[in-house]
């Protein structure tokens, strides 16, 4: 954060949203994209003064972590939507299912079918991304660019999950606005609408490539 960021959560949370208004409306009819505050390796109560400002969608990426802290938030505040936002072992799916409201990892077959039946078993059809690995990184999740469009019609049609959309985290030292663009066409290659793209230092460069959604960690709740 710079020097004179402000202080309290609610000032940070404000400040990021006209930073997302101003982008957004460089955009013809865009919409404010939806704001995933990114909570990991905070505790509550650097938590809870964010939800009372008003946030309700949050960002964890570690479910053991999430589990830890966010089921007394839940029911201290019932409309709360928790992302899961982490690569996701096959054995910790059950337990992501029970916690989380939507899940933006999916990334390979065997999760697929795993998520899908512990959804049936629990009754809890949550929202899903593919996750893509947009820069072709051997280091990160995700699936092939090459293999997404074939990947959300397995999900959908093999599997039953309800795919909205793509997610990625861009290589850190390229500039992000290209692998954006390429994650928009994919989407529409792929007939899902919602893009889960930028983070704190380039959320105002994925609004302005179509992002639905944001995941802000640290220009609001500070340095990890
Ligand atoms: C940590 C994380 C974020 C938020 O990153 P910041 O740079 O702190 O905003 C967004 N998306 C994912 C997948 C993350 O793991």
């Amino acid at each position: 954060m710079s020097p004179n960021a402000p202080e309290t959560a609610a000032q940070r949370l404000a400040d990021i949203k006209t930073r997302m208004d101003r982008a957004a409306g460089r955009l013809e009819g865009g919409a404010r994209a939806n704001l995933v505050a990114v909570s990991k390796t905070f505790d509550a109560s650097a938590i809870a003064p964010v939800i009372e400002a008003g946030q309700r969608h949050f960002g964890e990426n570690r479910v053991q972590e999430a589990q830890g802290k966010w089921p007394a938030l839940k029911s201290a505040y019932r409309d709360i939507v928790l992302h899961l936002i982490g690569p996701l072992q096959t054995n910790k799916a059950g337990d992501a299912v029970g916690l989380f409201d939507v899940i933006e990892s999916v990334d390979r077959d065997k999760l697929a079918r795993v998520l899908s039946g512990e959804m049936e078993k629990q009754n809890r059809h949550l929202p899903c991304f593919v996750q893509v690995n947009i820069g072709g990184e051997a280091q990160k999740a995700g699936v092939a660019v090459s293999e997404t469009v074939a990947f959300v019609a397995r999900c959908r049609d093999q599997y039953g999950l309800d795919i909205v959309g793509l997610m990625c985290i861009p290589p850190v030292e390229d500039a992000p606005g290209p692998y954006f663009a390429q994650l928009a066409r994919l989407a529409r290659e792929a007939g899902v609408s919602q893009l889960s793209m930028g983070m704190s230092s380039d959320f105002e460069t994925a609004i302005l490539m179509g992002a639905t959604q944001v995941r802000v960690g640290s220009a609001l709740f500070g340095a990890r």
